[in-house]
């Protein structure tokens, strides 16, 4: 089987890496150079991307900003999962918002702003502070603002304009001016929907973001109620969607009310954890789901965490006594992920004593939300 990714980045590669037991052959699609890749080795094929996708059984992808003339080339050929409507989706707040309302799915209360009028309207209009976000090319906090008090309405307008001026101009960008969460955690679902309709879940995550970058992944255990509003989220916007493959879906915990944050329609940083801690993997399910194959159970074995390495961080070799270190082969660079860590325990209180741990090996400054993580499992 053979399958052709777009992006060709460390998701890309984690599946070519879960992908390789089943014989599933992975070619990647790199957006910035225009040419396929083998994700792992980064041998560069001479083949071009029409040849890829006549070529390939099954197309798939592990971003979502994804030019639209590629997408419609890809959803033509009738092998594209989960498809260009979860794309579309996924990577336009605008159309994700337009989603979630219409499935009556619980999500922060906005406002679409086109132009200075619309804003002065929803600062006027709306509590303060407030998030404001573009519609897309915005991701780990970038194109992101928040307005505290109505005295910075100006200065924070004058950056919007700049960002909206850089845009590309394919697409019309549009910010979205969200209510500001009170919630007192995240946390994120990650599964998978088969193309006969079946579904598997993985148990919930608690996300730790610093500055707006995901940071720590901890998969502990977790209130059943919680995980069954966060699955029934799930398969609404799954079966809405036709979905086929992993479906991410990031929450804010509202003292136990759940309101969705986004969604991702590919394999998600949230979920690789499951690389250790479950039974079959986000990175393997996705291509049993995209390839027809039976879904893998997504079972937690133990409690795991997942700690981000980013930027220029460094990972002394003795952390491999204790955890699973995973590189992307990535250069390091300022804010960039070129790794994680996966740390696995008998039980919550153990993975708690483990990342107090891993946290003697590690820098505070590379890896800020390590002790934040233990503490919550105290
Ligand atoms: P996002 O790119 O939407 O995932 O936002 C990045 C991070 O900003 C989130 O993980 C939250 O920590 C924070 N954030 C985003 N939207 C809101 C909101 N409406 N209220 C409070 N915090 C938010």
């Amino acid at each position: 089987m053979q399958v052709l990714i777009l992006g060709a980045g460390q998701l890309a590669r984690m599946m070519a890496l879960a992908g390789a037991p089943l014989n599933i052959k992975i070619i990647a699609y790199d957006v910035q150079t225009e040419s396929l890749v083998h994700p792992v080795t980064r041998e560069v094929f001479s083949h071009d991307l029409e040849y890829g996708i006549a070529n390939v059984d099954v197309i798939t992808a592990e971003l979502e900003h994804i030019a639209p003339d590629i997408l419609n080339i890809c959803q033509a050929s009738g092998k594209f999962y989960p498809g260009e409507e979860a794309i579309l989706a996924g990577g336009n707040r605008c159309k994700e918002k337009v989603l979630l309302d219409k499935l009556g799915v619980n999500n922060a209360r906005y406002q679409i702003i086109a132009n200075r009028d619309d804003f002065d309207v929803a600062v006027a209009n709306m509590s303060l502070p407030m998030v404001l976000k573009s519609a897309f090319g915005g991701y780990d906090g970038k194109g992101q603002w928040r307005l505290k008090t109505p005295a910075y309405a100006d200065i924070i307008w004058q950056d919007i304009v700049k960002f909206l001026a850089a845009s590309h101009k394919t697409e019309r960008q549009y910010i979205i001016a969200e209510e500001f969460v009170k919630f007192h955690r995240e946390v994120s679902l990650i599964g998978a929907r088969s193309q006969n309709g079946s579904i598997a879940i993985y148990p919930l995550t608690e996300n730790i973001h610093v500055d707006g970058v995901l940071n720590v992944s901890v998969s502990a255990s977790e209130d059943t109620a919680l995980q069954a509003q966060a699955e029934a989220m799930f398969e609404v916007i799954a079966v809405a969607l036709n979905y086929i493959g992993v479906l991410a879906i990031e929450f804010f915990d509202v003292s136990g009310t759940l309101m969705v944050n986004e969604i991702a329609p590919r394999v998600h940083n949230s979920g690789h954890w499951t690389q250790q801690g479950a039974e079959i993997c986000q990175f393997e399910n996705h291509l049993r789901a995209v390839c027809s194959l039976p879904l893998g159970s997504t079972k937690r074995i133990r409690p795991t965490a997942m700690i981000n390495i980013i930027g220029e961080a460094t990972v002394p070799i003795s952390v491999m006594s204790i955890a699973h270190v995973h590189w992307y082969d990535k250069e390091p660079r300022l804010g960039r992920k070129i790794g994680h860590i996966n740390l696995c325990a008998f039980n919550d209180k153990q993975l708690g004593e483990s990342l107090k741990v891993l946290a003697l090996h590690l820098t505070k400054d590379e890896f800020p939300a390590l002790m934040v993580a233990a503490e919550n499992l105290s």
